[in-house]
């Protein structure tokens, strides 16, 4: 009998009618069961946020940071347990689970300490006119598989700190960990604040359409957060899309090939290439390009590709069966079209699990499948540039801009290029650092909103204007 975990609604961990599998992408076992909730359980979970919104509105900043930072504790104490369950579910290996775990933790505490304070517009002889922030009242909180915890806690911490309640739904492939995280923290924050409920995907559009849900906050592809857009405009609900990406890196001839190598690598092939951020288009000069992808292919054939629980696993699996098929349909459509391979391309069909091999291509064209659309796997397609200007504009020529990174010993030109990128975020001789306190958003269909940092604080709030006239006439 395998496991079932229960949904978190008005502070009690509860069974809805059916259960759903939930499966192991490493053996494509079923490790847990988790609750099929329909309309009925929705609505339950929101009317809980509702009535807990009457209250929550009103509490502190110490209030809201003393529940966050219980959520911080009940998961960095129990992260031993956390980083293994996510790996059974997600497949990513025991020290990039390890990672997201405390990266969980970290993010709550950080992000507790976030205040919008007032602003004062004017403050006249006439009048004195301020701005605070209110809050929106009950989100809806949708959330992808490739880093599951952590997209969570990214939408659970700042709709506390901002005053508002919330319903999260994990996605269908990797519920457990947030709802063994529901478990912990189910009594250390005040009921109804935080309900998690789990269903399959045709409980996303009942989320976005249901009439007490003030926001939604979505991460995910950009083909749903279209379908969330449509769905949020019949109230006009406040919305906040985290999207997919085809995150270009640019390498300059100034940059060692050594030194630059494994950087580069992880910077596509973390989490098997499962990030939003993930580099998936590298553009390297031509005058360093052979060195470089020689050093890359070196580096790769020393990294493990396996079962994310067993040690010195670099590259688990892809999280789940469609994700996989997907990335094999992209690689077949190379090979059929003869791009080169320096490693990779060559999967067996016949074992169990949704292993992938790291797969790099040797200058693929730039309207190849795989350059052009977002890969979402174990795939990095090498590119030769000549001229800065040119590659500025391959970079650019992308309906996605969610990220990016320049390599150059001169971090001045990196700056330059970097400003030219239209990308919500670029790193210069680094790759997927975020921080709590800036705004994380994409450009262009990578996004709307933002979130991390007060940007992202603020989408989970309206502004109110309070103008009071100095010399009061009516008195
Ligand atoms: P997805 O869009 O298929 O699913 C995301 C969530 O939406 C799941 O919980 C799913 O059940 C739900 N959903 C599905 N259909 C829905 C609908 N019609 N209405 C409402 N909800 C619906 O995405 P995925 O495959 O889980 O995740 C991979 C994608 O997420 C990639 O494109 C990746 O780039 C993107 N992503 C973006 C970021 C970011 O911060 N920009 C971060 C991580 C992942």
């Amino acid at each position: 009998m395998v496991t079932q975990y229960k949904n978190l609604i008005n502070g009690e961990m509860v069974e809805t009618g059916g259960w759903m599998d939930v499966v192991n992408p490493a053996n494509e076992e079923v490790i847990g069961q988790v609750p099929a909730c329909g309309a009925d359980d929705l609505d339950r979970a929101v009317a809980a946020a509702r009535a807990a919104f009457k209250t929550w509105k009103n509490t502190s900043h110490e209030e809201r940071q003393a529940a966050c930072m219980a959520i911080s504790g009940a998961i960095k104490e129990n992260a031993e347990e956390l980083f293994r369950l996510l790996t059974s579910e997600q497949g990513k290996p025991h020290a990039q689970a390890k990672g997201e775990i405390y990266g969980a933790a970290g993010i709550s505490a950080a992000q507790s300490t976030l205040k919008l304070e007032d602003v004062i517009s004017e403050d006249s002889d006439a009048r004195l006119s301020r701005t605070r922030r209110v809050p929106v009242g009950v989100v809806g909180g949708i959330v992808p598989w490739n880093f599951p915890l952590m997209m969570a806690i990214q939408k659970i911490v700042p709709a506390l700190m901002s005053g508002c309640t919330i319903v999260l739904k994990p996605s269908p492939f990797t519920p457990l960990t947030t709802l063994r995280v529901a478990e912990l923290i189910a009594d250390k924050v005040p009921a109804g604040t935080v309900n998690i409920i789990t269903g399959e995907d045709a409980l996303g559009p009942m989320i976005t359409s249901h009439p007490d849900i003030d926001k939604i906050t979505f991460t995910g592809s950009t083909a749903t957060g279209k379908k969330i857009m449509e769905g949020a405009s019949s109230d006009l609900k406040r919305i906040t899309l985290e999207l997919g990406g085809n995150d270009a890196s640019i390498v300059l001839p100034d940059a060692d090939p050594k030194k630059v190598a494994e950087q580069l690598f992880w910077s596509s092939f973390q989490n098997a290439g499962q990030v939003c951020i993930a580099a998936k288009r590298v553009y390297i000069h031509e005058d360093i390009y052979d060195d470089l992808s020689a050093a890359i292919a070196e580096y790769a054939a020393n990294v493990k590709v396996g079962d994310g629980s067993e040690q010195g696993t670099g590259v688990g699996p892809i999280q789940n069966k469609k994700q996989y098929e997907r990335v094999l349909e992209l690689i077949e459509d190379a090979k059929d079209n003869g791009y080169k391979f320096l490693t990779g391309g060559d999967k067996d069909p016949s074992g169990t699990g949704y292993y992938v091999p790291i797969t790099i291509l040797d200058n693929p064209p730039e309207d190849a499948r795989i350059v052009a659309e977002e890969q979402f796997g174990p795939v990095m397609p090498l590119m030769k540039f000549s001229t800065e200007d040119e590659v500025i504009e391959r970079a650019n020529n992308s309906e996605y801009g969610l990220a990016g990174a320049v390599w150059t010993a001169d971090t001045d030109k990196g700056v330059e290029i970097a400003e030219k990128l239209e990308t919500g975020t670029v790193w210069v001789n680094e790759f997927m650092h975020l921080s709590p306190f800036a705004p994380f958003g994409g450009h262009k269909q990578s996004g709307f909103g933002a979130e991390y940092g007060l940007d992202g604080m603020k989408e989970f709030t309206y502004p109110q204007v309070i103008t009071v006239k100095k010399d009061n006439v009516v008195a």
